[in-house]
C-alpha cells in the first residue's frame, strides 16, 4: 500500500503527522493533488469538537489544487484543472434543509462528508473529493487567492448576515485571518466605521491594512468602546469575552454576528432585552463559496499580505503551534514543497 504523508487528527483526539494511505480511485470521485491548504482557527481546536471533527481522518478544509485524476462517473471535470475545494459543497439537495433553501444545514455535506473534519481533507499531498465539493479557479487568479477562498467564504456570510453596512459604524472582535477578511470586506460594502479588537500586537497591526480606523487592545478597550456605539458587531474570535464587550459596545437595536465560536456565552439576556438587540449566528456558507471565487479573482479582496508564513508538510505542526500562540496570522501548507 503506498503511503503519503498527512496532518491527521487521530482517534484518540492528538493531532499528529503521519503516514496515511494513499486515497482511494472511487468512480464517483475525483483526486486533487494539493496547492496549498491552509489552517483554520477550528483546526487547532479540532481535539475538542468532535461533534463536527469526527477524528481518524487527515485535516485540511482551505485548499486549493490540480485534478490528477477524474472517476468514470463524474461529468464535467478533467484532468489538469485547477480547483478551489468547498470542503461543504457535497450537497445531496434532498434532505430536509436543502429543500427549505438551507444549503449550508445540509446534513449530509456539513455533518458526513465535509472534508478534513469527516472525510480525508487537504493537510496532505493528495486529497479524495465528491465533484460537488470543486469549484474551478479562474484563468490568472494566484495560487495564494484560490488558498483564501474557504476562509473568504466564511466572512462574507458573516458581513452578509449584519445586513446593510452603508455608513454604518462597526466592532470586529477578534484579529485572525476571519476578522481580517470581515473588515475588508465590510469596507466593500460601504461601512462607515471599522474599529478592531484584538489582544495579540501582531495580529492589531494588520488591521490598518484591512481597514479599521482603529485597532485596540481588549484590556483598554472598554471605555472607548462605549464610546463607538457600534450599529454591528462581528464577533470572529470564539472568546466569551469578546462577545461581552460586543454586547456593551452596542447601540439599541443593534445587531450582533457570531462567526467565533466560543464555549462561554457572554451573551447578557438582559441586555439583549433593554437594548433590543438581535443576535445572528453565522454558519459556513452556500452561494458565498462562489462569491469569494469571484472578488478574490478580481483582486477585490487582497490576501498576499495576511498569508505570512507558507510551510512544506513537516513544518505543519510547528506551524499549529505558531497559530496557538497567535504569533503569525495565516499559514498556508504547500504539500510540494
Ligand atoms: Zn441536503
Amino acid at each position: 500500500m503506498a503511503l503519503m504523508p498527512a496532518v491527521v487528527l487521530t482517534g484518540d483526539r492528538r493531532i499528529e503527522l503521519r503516514d496515511r494511505a494513499e486515497p482511494d480511485r472511487r468512480a464517483d470521485q475525483v483526486i486533487v493533488d494539493i496547492d496549498l491548504c491552509g489552517i483554520c482557527g477550528s483546526d487547532l481546536h479540532s481535539p475538542d469538537l468532535p461533534q463536527v471533527y469526527r477524528g481518524g481522518f487527515t485535516l485540511g478544509h482551505e485548499a486549493t489544487g490540480v485534478l490528477s485524476w477524474v472517476g468514470d462517473d463524474v461529468d464535467g471535470w478533467a484532468v489538469g484543472q485547477r480547483v478551489a475545494v468547498n470542503p461543504n459543497g457535497n450537497v445531496d439537495g434532498t434532505c430536509e434543509h436543502c429543500r427549505a433553501g438551507r444549503r449550508n444545514f445540509c446534513r449530509r455535506a456539513t455533518m458526513e462528508t465535509a472534508l478534513g473534519l469527516q472525510m480525508d481533507g487537504g493537510l496532505a499531498p493528495r486529497m479524495a473529493a465528491f465533484p460537488g465539493s470543486l469549484r474551478a479557479v479562474p484563468e490568472g487568479m494566484s495560487r495564494y487567492a484560490a488558498a483564501w477562498v474557504e476562509p473568504t467564504a466564511t466572512a462574507l456570510r458573516a458581513v452578509g448576515q449584519a445586513g446593510d453596512l452603508t455608513g454604518a459604524d462597526v466592532l470586529v472582535t477578534g484579529g485572525g485571518p476571519i476578522g481580517q477578511l470581515v473588515l475588508r470586506l465590510c469596507r466593500l460594502r460601504g461601512a462607515g466605521s471599522l474599529t478592531l479588537v484584538e489582544p495579540s500586537e501582531e495580529r492589531r497591526r494588520f488591521g490598518a491594512a484591512s481597514g479599521a480606523d482603529a485597532s485596540l487592545d481588549p484590556a483598554a478597550a472598554r471605555r472607548d468602546l462605549r464610546d463607538l456605539r457600534a450599529d454591528v458587531a462581528i464577533e470572529a474570535s470564539g472568546s466569551g469575552r469578546a462577545v461581552e464587550l460586543a454586547v456593551d459596545a452596542l447601540e439599541p437595536q443593534g445587531v450582533l454576528v457570531v462567526v467565533g465560536a466560543s464555549d462561554k456565552t457572554g451573551l447578557d439576556p438582559a441586555a439583549i432585552l433593554f437594548k433590543e438587540l438581535t443576535v445572528r449566528g453565522s454558519f459556513t456558507y452556500d452561494a458565498e463559496f462562489d462569491d469569494a471565487v469571484a472578488l478574490l479573482a478580481d483582486g477585490a479582496v487582497a490576501v498576499d499580505d495576511l498569508t505570512t508564513r507558507v510551510s512544506p508538510l513537516d513544518g505543519a505542526l510547528d506551524a499549529f503551534a505558531s497559530l496557538r500562540s497567535a504569533s503569525t496570522l495565516k499559514v498556508l501548507i504547500d504539500p510540494t514543497g
